[in-house]
């Protein structure tokens, strides 16, 4: 298949065999969720978004679509939109003449996807298949490739996998103790996820520290409405807080994070709850939300709790425990800990949380620099911690879309070179 901008042999790069681009490419990001849909138009090189798409609450009376276009902003309500009539209606606005490649956002990769791939009718079947380990994500992330494949079919398309990174745990940390023969028939272990995330800042702290990746080992927590911590050596993830789903390991907005297994008995047992209410409880109403029981957000709960709202503290606490206690955990599969990395729309933005994680860190010998948390280590290359602290925290804003463009440029150049 040829691909438009591809057509120019450099003569002065010195490099014989590699393409160059006559004009700066452009890669359009999907990230099709489960009730929501994201398109950003990337600049891979650059790393500029030119234009930008929200749809939410897909498939209510609610559903809303958002655009930031090079030819202006514009918010849409169009009731019961769904996620294929939704993709349609944004791309026909966005700017596609200069788009070289699709970068999907792929939630479950399994065991099949130890690195993004360029989608053909091979990847498709085996991403429907993996359906079965994220019935909720994966069907609507097939669902905006195989449109987007229908509406550019000249165009590369890269499925970029939030599990893949984490494919380098060793079986000590991917397995859980339960029979082996579930590994073996079903795949049960844990995968990981927020790959591209952590990926990004690991890589993100070597180029602010100046030290190569590949030596330096890392911890990063990702605090958004999903959270999860990772421990990253040499570049790759040995270890991480989520499990077979996005359910395990830290509070979150409305998961619960790690319970006791035996808690899915108990409540069927006490309140007669069958396994799919149970399931919604634990995804959906537990977390800040069911903490607090005002809000899964925590700048709402920050400022709540500013206003003595005892509860939201309450919450605010457990949640930065639970990360801070997570993280000593982490630190089993490191061998030192070069740095602790905040990212995500909390741990970029809410000092409050990395002083009050910080502050359980002691034994890693944490000391928090007030001014420089406060400013989100703005004027300080990230750096949060005083620079006496035996333990270096930093801020480092992440930016996925940013990761999944310039897979699906790489992808796409790989195969053109092959
Ligand atoms: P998503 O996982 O959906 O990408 P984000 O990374 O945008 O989510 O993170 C959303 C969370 O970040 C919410 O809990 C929100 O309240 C929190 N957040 C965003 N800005 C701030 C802020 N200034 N202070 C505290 N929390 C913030």
């Amino acid at each position: 298949m040829a691909v438009a901008w591809v057509h120019e042999w450099d003569e002065h790069a010195g490099s014989p065999g590699k393409y160059v681009v006559p004009h700066e490419p452009q890669v359009l990001v999907v990230n099709c969720g489960s009730s929501s849909l994201k398109l950003a138009c990337i600049e891979p090189r650059s790393g500029r978004t030119l234009e930008h798409g929200l749809a939410e609450r897909l498939g209510s009376p609610e559903a809303t679509v958002t655009l930031e276009l090079a030819s202006g902003s514009r918010r849409e309500g169009i009731a019961e939109l769904d996620h294929r009539s939704a993709l349609q209606h944004m791309l026909a606005q966005v700017q596609t003449q200069q788009l070289v490649a699709f970068g999907h956002r792929v939630v479950h990769g399994g065991e099949a996807f130890r690195e993004s791939v360029r989608v053909d009718s091979g990847a498709l079947a085996v991403l429907d298949a993996l359906s079965s380990l994220a019935p909720l994500h994966n069907p609507k992330n097939v669902l905006g490739i195989r449109e987007s494949m229908r509406q550019f079919p000249e165009l590369p398309h890269v499925a970029v996998f939030d599990t893949a990174f984490h494919q380098s745990m060793p079986a000590h940390a991917y397995l859980y103790a339960i029979p082996y023969s579930l590994y073996e028939q079903h795949r049960v272990r844990r995968y990981g996820f927020h790959g591209s995330s952590h990926r990004y800042v690991a890589a993100r702290a070597a180029e602010l520290l100046d030290k190569p990746l590949d030596a330096l080992q890392v911890i990063s927590a990702h605090l958004g409405n999903g959270c999860s911590a990772c421990a990253v050596r040499g570049g790759k993830s040995v270890d991480t807080t989520m499990g077979l789903s996005p359910l395990e390991g830290l509070v979150m907005g409305t998961r619960s994070g790690d319970v006791d297994p035996n808690l899915h008995a108990f409540l069927a047992e006490h309140t007669g709850s069958t396994l799919e209410e149970i399931m919604h409880l634990l995804n959906h109403q537990s977390g800040l939300l069911g903490l607090s029981g005002v809000s899964n957000d925590m700048r709402h709960l920050l400022e709540l709790e500013a206003q003595g709202h005892a509860r939201s503290r309450l919450a605010v606490q457990v949640f930065c425990y639970r990360l801070a206690k997570a993280i000593l955990g982490l630190c089993a599969s490191l061998e030192r800990l070069d740095a602790l990395i905040f990212t995500g729309g909390i741990g970029e933005n809410a000092a409050r949380v990395r002083e009050l994680t910080l502050l359980h860190l002691s034994l890693l010998g944490a000391g928090v620099d007030a001014r420089l948390n406060a400013e989100h280590g703005r004027s300080s290359g990230g750096r949060i911690t005083r620079s006496e602290s035996r333990l270096l925290a930093l801020v480092v804003p992440t930016h996925e879309e940013l990761v999944i463009a310039r897979e699906a440029l790489s992808q796409s150049n790989l195969q053109m070179e092959s």
